[in-house]
């Protein structure tokens, strides 16, 4: 059987910013430099307010300058564009395969390093809580490649450890299941089913399934007695309804709708039960369910097919540090800029607080500027035997420029275009044909739990809402971090969404960009609004009151999230090496995955005509 990964449901397959109101009750705002140590901030993070704003003048104004550039004289054997596990990974190859006096300069247009794998931190009552806002999970850390496996190795993770330090039994001893949330505002009456009606909620190792049959589960669903009666034929599948020879059915399955197929051959038109089966993907389709086809709706455990387990017992998904995958570019970061930490394993420095202080410090080898948004990549003399590169940034409103010997794009591909301004056309628009989706991911710091306990509530699918599930944040204990132990203590609950566009069956690319705008044009009070509603109208009254419960909210907006292959064979020709410049990031693997990230940082490295 073909080995399910979390990831390959995601694999292979620009906004101004709106109004971001200050957050209401919550968090603090943000501004370039405005922390020292940013992983506490709350309120809009990911991509937090300003973070854009250079690179979408850079793209989207036809006559855009950059005013006035400082020449900073400095110069550099290599500068990387992008903080993220990418271009950390890169620096790490380059300090090994060249030695570690070379000069390495690291830039990133956010106030943090890690660009997706992200640390959140929240305080609640003088309780640390540690959790992710991006990057989660590392996907089968045992398969990646020898490359990996040093830098694992030189940057002190170690793998065994996540086979005590999740706590499999966690869900299981507390009550915890998948459930659904179906809103009054969608569904007109507030319930909670203990039943995920799709596979979505089985990449938690340890949570279990549905405490219900289906025919329990449906009768408790506030749907119709004819949307019963129809989400009922869909649960119970019916491939073998489609007049399709045996012989025929994979190629019929790979290549028509999977909505068509509910509603002409399953016979479906309850607008509810559709709704149900359009968020029923999330991230694992990475699209809403009207634009795949039957057998990438099959594959992702959409409404209709039975659940499987995602992982084989050898590959739990449970390489998880408590901040997520920032573990590893904290890791990372700490092995480049040494005194930035105390602690000699990565497992060490869950708990340390990083001096941001010293990331950018002259007398270090390798320096990391934060806040500093790269607007130009060319070769001096604007051709490609030159022996310098040419780079300039935006921090605040200034432009600065830089110069080495050799740069490792690890950013956004489909943004490169508009940086590097000699690229040849081919592979210019190659890059520019690259997709990214875009997500949230809104982290809570609750007082206490019992109501989850109580309603027996490990995740909730929620068809209604912005943040189609919640779930309680997943339960490890390492490097002297210690999990929630009881519904009576703090943690945090993940809410994710996956935005798409309000009309049902436009292409993937369009509605990307819609909820893209939309995404960053909202402020964080509607945010907070929707949350309040959410967690308010599921959790039981007798148990929860959100401005009693809710101690922070940080809502990480990510308007270019997982990395979506452009189309034929762009991929392969965007990344190419153009002269002293090579091309990183998980987009030229076009896996959206950590681990194919930090490989595309060595591939870039080996790239570099030295
Ligand atoms: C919400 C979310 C959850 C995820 N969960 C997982 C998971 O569980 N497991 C997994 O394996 N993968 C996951 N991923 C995939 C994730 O993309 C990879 O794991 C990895 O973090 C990507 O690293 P990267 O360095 O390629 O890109 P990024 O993390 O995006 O880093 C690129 C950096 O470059 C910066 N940049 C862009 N343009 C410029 C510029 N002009 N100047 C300066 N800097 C610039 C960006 O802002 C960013 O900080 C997730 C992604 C998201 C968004």
């Amino acid at each position: 059987m073909k080995k399910l990964t979390r990831r390959n449901f995601v694999n292979g397959s620009a906004a101004a910013l709106g109004a971001t109101a200050l957050p209401l009750s919550f968090g603090s705002a943000l501004a370039s430099g405005a922390a020292a140590y940013p992983p506490v901030l709350t309120g809009l993070r990911g991509n937090h307010p300003g973070a854009n704003t250079h690179a979408h003048a850079r793209a989207w104004q036809k006559d855009f300058s950059a005013g006035s550039i400082i020449d900073t004289s400095e110069s550099y054997d290599l500068v990387i564009v992008g903080a993220g596990l990418s271009g950390l990974a890169a620096a790490f190859f380059y300090r090994q395969a060249h030695g570690p006096d070379k000069k390495i300069l690291i830039l990133d247009n956010h106030d943090d390093f890690g660009g997706h794998a992200k640390r959140n931190e929240h305080n609640v009552d003088g309780h640390q809580l540690i959790t992710y806002g991006g990057s989660q999970t590392l996907v089968e850390p045992q398969n990646a490649g020898p490359e990996i496996k040093t830098l694992f190795e030189g940057i002190g993770v170690d793998l065994k450890r996540f086979d005590t330090a999740f706590d499999l039994s966690f869900f299981g001893e507390h009550g915890l299941g998948a459930t659904t949330y179906f809103n009054e505002q969608t569904f007109g009456r507030n319930t909670l089913v203990r039943h995920p009606f799709c596979n979505y909620y089985n990449y938690i190792e340890g949570l279990p399934g549905a405490a219900l049959s289906d025919e329990q589960a449906v009768a408790q669903t506030p749907l119709s007695e004819r949307g019963k009666a129809q989400l009922l034929r869909v649960l119970k599948g019916g491939l073998q309804a489609l007049d399709v020879a045996p012989e025929d059915l994979a190629g019929y399955l790979e290549t028509h709708n999977y909505f068509d197929y509910l509603t002409q051959t399953l016979g479906v038109d309850d607008p509810q039960v559709l709704h149900m089966a359009r968020h029923s993907g999330i991230d694992w389709s990475n699209a809403s369910t009207e634009v795949l086809t039957i057998e990438e709706a099959r594959a992702c455990g959409a409404l209709g097919f039975a659940p499987v387990a995602v992982y084989d017992e050898d590959h739990p998904y449970i390489h998880h540090f408590p901040d997520g995958n920032a573990g590893v570019a904290r890791a990372l970061v700490k092995y480049l800029v040494p005194g930035v930490a105390e602690g000699t394993t990565a497992e060490s420095l869950v708990t340390a607080t990083f001096d941001y202080g010293q990331l950018d410090r002259s007398a270090n080898t390798t320096q990391i500027r934060l806040n500093s948004t790269v607007v130009d990549v060319h070769h001096a003399d604007n051709t490609s035997d030159a022996d310098q590169v040419l780079i300039h940034y935006m921090q605040d409103d200034q432009a600065h420029q830089i110069v080495a010997r050799h740069v490792v794009m690890a950013c956004y591909n489909a943004m490169i275009p508009h940086i590097v301004t000699d690229l040849p056309e081919q592979q210019a628009t190659a890059l520019g044909q690259q997709m990214k989706s875009p997500l949230i991911y809104t982290t809570v710091g609750l007082r206490q739990w019992r109501a989850f306990k109580e309603q027996g509530i490990g995740l909730a699918m929620s068809p209604g809402n912005l943040h189609q599930t919640v779930f309680m944040d997943f339960p490890v204990s390492l490097g002297g971090y210690r999990y929630t132990q009881g519904p009576d203590e703090p943690c945090v609950v993940q809410m994710i969404s996956c935005p798409y566009s309000e009309v049902l069956g436009k292409p993937r690319a369009e509605q990307y960009r819609e909820a893209r705008y939309q995404m960053l044009g909202t402020p964080f009070s509607a945010y907070e609004e929707e949350v309040r509603s959410h967690l308010g109208g599921m959790l039981s009254s007798d148990h929860f009151d959100f401005d009693r419960d809710v101690a922070s909210l940080t809502v990480n907006r990510w308007a270019h999230g997982y990395a979506v292959a452009g189309p034929g064979d762009s991929v392969a020709i965007g990344r190419q090496p153009h002269g002293r410049i090579t091309i990183a990031n998980s987009d030229s693997a076009s896996e959206a995955d950590a681990i194919a990230a930090m490989a595309m940082g060595y591939r870039a490295v080996t790239e570099l005509s030295l």
